[in-house]
């Protein structure tokens, strides 16, 4: 009955479009996901627009009431640090884009599958090439255990440092400029990460200068 009435209540604040694009049929069976299954908010691309951040961010709120987290926390597993939001991957993407500086002069074209042991992190990557734009490969993470029955060469490319991350935010909003630790949902660590917008539109961002040495500061404890 409380969940009925909760979902009424997101009801309320959701476009009602019923236009399906979230997986559900109506705006309704997908507010009722959203308490019972946990599925991500962002599912409802229309949302996403700048008109309804006001009624996403009360979504959100309500969300987190239901599952008795007034002040929900995102921590990283190994060092527990507290992040700002969660980084998923763009609309009808595998994972957050990545964009790599590599270190061996292999040359890499699109659709090529690449091994690395990105700089800071003990955990060797197979990724799929989506694009090079100057030299530097934007790449999907698709490994290493989805990677295990393919038949695809992957390349060996060494140590590689992760530049950029790019995906879309789930959390509390940040602003270009801003300095912000976030979790990639795809990080098998769980680890948090820490870099600077430098692109926002709606929840879609680029973050540069990505680095894994994050401090917890005693006001995050
Ligand atoms: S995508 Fe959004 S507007 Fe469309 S049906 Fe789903 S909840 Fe409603």
């Amino acid at each position: 009955m409380i969940v009925m009435e909760s979902a009424k209540e997101i009801d309320r604040l959701l476009p009602g479009f019923n236009c399906g694009a979230c997986g559900y049929r109506e705006c309704y069976d997908f507010a009722l996901a959203l308490l019972t299954d946990h599925v991500s908010i962002n599912k409802c691309s229309v949302l996403n627009q700048q008109r309804f951040q006001g009624k996403k961010a009360a979504i959100q709120k309500l969300v987190y009431s239901h599952q008795g987290k007034s002040n929900p926390e995102i921590r990283g597993l190994i060092d527990r640090v507290k992040a700002d939001f969660y980084l998923y991957p763009l609309e009808n993407e595998h994972s957050c884009r990545e964009t790599l500086l590599c270190f061996s002069r292999v040359n890499l074209t699109e659709g090529t599958v690449i091994r690395y042991r990105p700089l800071g992190c003990p955990i060797i990557h197979f990724a799929r090439v989506i694009v090079v734009h100057h030299g530097l490969p934007d790449v999907w993470v698709i490994g290493p255990g989805k990677l295990l029955n393919r038949k695809d060469e992957a390349i060996d490319i060494g140590i590689c440092m992760v530049l950029s991350f790019q995906g879309t935010i789930e959390g509390e909003m940040p602003k270009v400029g801003q300095t912000v630790k976030f979790l990639p949902a795809h990080c098998m660590m769980g680890k948090v990460h820490s870099g600077i917008i430098v692109q926002l539109e709606n929840n879609k961002t680029r973050i540069d200068c990505i680095d894994l040495k994050v401090w917890q500061h005693t006001s995050d404890a």
